[in-house]
């Protein structure tokens, strides 16, 4: 194969950095040059490829700073590229290794090129993170297209934490100063280069990554710049916007989040499909061959259809398999179930999350087998003397209090969830006592972030997505930290008596 050229593009923004990168994979498909390009970008979101926005990203914050939200080529998660990262992206004919081997072969590169210009104690953790003295110092994200894999990695020179937990909406850390203040120490930056120690660094990088991939030798270029500001990239345009009739669902899997958005037709076939999630694929449009393939179809079809598009074309997912696409879309049609169950709007019945380990039951099964309701803390106003208490007086100032009167009538056993720490030794003790299953509220960042605990409590629960202040929103957390922590979720008392309604035992006396 033909030498690694590399070169440095400068500081640009983001949307034309993404056309740099889009060019050099027209140059390396058609040319067959492998190509490394460094550069800086001004402050940008960069969505993973197939990341649903609403999930991933703050746009108001966005917006209200006026940083730009791009969508890389690159799979994965969301990343915040601000000045003093060094950035690159690196593009090379597609050679039959599989996005696993491409992920380690790259951050092994990057890693060796870390310590061979004489950083210590440099390792990466899967799938993608690269640590110097265990705390992060960058990241590498891939994808292939058009037969060429493209690479972005950043290294931190500089750390701006608080912009990135407040644009990104990541559930890795809460919004507290002591969030934050976590969020620091696991991450770390370069020392201090010079510009001379700067070009060292670039060009061992580019060293140990031509090595890694059997490129025989290196030669650095002056980068011609020749994008025009014809990208226009703004809050509004990404097409993952709500409709009234959408319903929407998440599963979380090794590989990532994968979200769905689906609408029905009048004979409950798919008329419209959205698949995201911060994962990696191939072929780069195989969600969109999906959600095409799946156009029309009623639920008995989706396996057959399912089945054939992955027998006829070539694909990977990595960390999730085709069975999880099949759960999430197995999901979305029993939100329809339960919006016509309980008679209510799709995005009521959205705000559902089944958490079945075998996937033998359904939402219902589960509600009918429940025998206890978990509350959380936060849905009782700040005042309440209840609200860091296992209880609730039912004073009727809150619906809290309604929600505990209609569970205790329906027999169900009402615990109020303090903290993580007790959510683990109540699902323990729920697991002692012989529990089915189980109702929850909480909101869907805590759901995706401790998914492992409900996980390995192995018992079916369907959880209510609570709404209003949550520990994860933004502007709610600051306000929150400045003083006392008043912020308080709500509950959809009116769904939530529907749902409670269907569980439990015989009233108690
Ligand atoms: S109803 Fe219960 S939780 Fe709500 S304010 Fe009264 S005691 Fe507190
Ligand atoms: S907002 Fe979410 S994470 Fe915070 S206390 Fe409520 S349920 Fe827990």
């Amino acid at each position: 194969m033909n030498k690694l050229t590399w070169g440095d593009s400068g500081l640009r923004d983001g949307a034309d950095n993404l056309v740099l990168d889009s060019q050099q994979i027209i140059v390396t498909r058609t040319d067959h040059v492998p190509l490394l390009r460094f550069y800086e970008s001004t402050r940008t979101v960069a969505l993973g490829a197939y990341e649903d926005k609403d999930f991933a990203v703050r746009s108001a914050y966005c917006q209200a700073k006026s940083i730009p939200i791009i969508r890389r080529l690159t799979g994965g998660g969301t990343s915040y590229l601000y000045p003093k990262q060094i950035s690159w992206s690196l593009t090379l004919p597609v050679q039959h290794l599989n996005i696993e081997q491409w992920l380690d072969i790259i951050c092994m590169a990057v890693c060796d090129g870390l310590s061979n210009s004489g950083h210590e104690n440099i390792y990466f953790n899967n799938p993608n993170d690269i640590y110097a003295n265990g705390q992060k110092l960058g990241s590498v994200y891939v994808g292939v297209l058009d037969n060429v894999l493209i690479a972005n990695g950043t290294l931190f020179r500089s750390l701006d934490i608080n912009t990135m937990l407040h644009a990104l909406r990541v559930p890795k850390e809460k919004l507290t100063p002591a969030g934050i203040h976590t969020a620091t120490h696991r991450f770390t930056t370069l020392p201090n280069l010079s510009d001379a120690g700067l070009l060292q660094l670039k060009a061992s990088l580019a060293q140990a990554i031509a090595q890694s991939c059997n490129l025989p030798s290196i030669m650095q270029i002056p980068w011609i710049n020749n994008t025009s500001q014809t990208y226009v990239c703004d809050h509004h345009n990404l097409p993952e916007n709500a409709h009234e009739s959408t319903y929407s669902g998440f599963i979380t899997t090794s590989g990532g989040v994968l979200h769905g958005r689906i609408q029905f037709d009048t004979d409950l076939r798919i008329s419209s499909l959205h698949l995201n999630g911060n994962v990696y694929i191939r072929p780069h449009n195989l969600f969109r061959k999906i959600e095409s393939v799946l156009r029309g179809a009623s639920e008995t079809e989706i396996t057959r259809r399912m089945d054939n598009l992955f027998y006829e074309n070539q694909w990977e997912l990595y960390g999730f398999t085709p069975h999880h696409i099949m759960v999430l879309l197995r999901r979305l049609f029993e939100q329809h179930g339960i919006a016509v169950k309980l008679s209510i709007a799709p995005s009521s019945a959205s705000s559902f999350m089944i958490h079945d380990p075998d996937g033998t039951m359904d939402a219902f099964d589960i509600v009918a087998k429940a025998d206890t309701l978990l509350v959380p803390y936060c849905a009782k106003p700040a005042w309440c003397k209840w609200r860091h208490k296992d209880g609730c007086s039912q004073c009727g100032k809150c619906d809290v209090g309604e929600v505990y009167k209609v569970a205790r009538q329906q027999g169900l056993n009402v615990t109020t969830v303090r903290n993580f720490e007790h959510l683990e030794i109540a699902l323990k003790a729920l697991k002692k006592r012989g529990t089915k299953s189980y109702l929850g509220m909480c909101c869907n960042n805590f759901y995706i972030k401790r998914e492992y605990a409900f996980r390995s409590a192995n018992m079916p629960a369907l959880l209510l997505d609570i709404a209003g202040a949550n520990c994860y929103d933004l502007m709610q957390e600051q306000s929150a930290y400045s003083g006392e922590f008043s912020a308080e979720s709500s509950i959809d008392l009116g769904v939530a008596e529907k749902v409670i309604r269907l569980a439990g035992r015989k009233p108690m006396q």
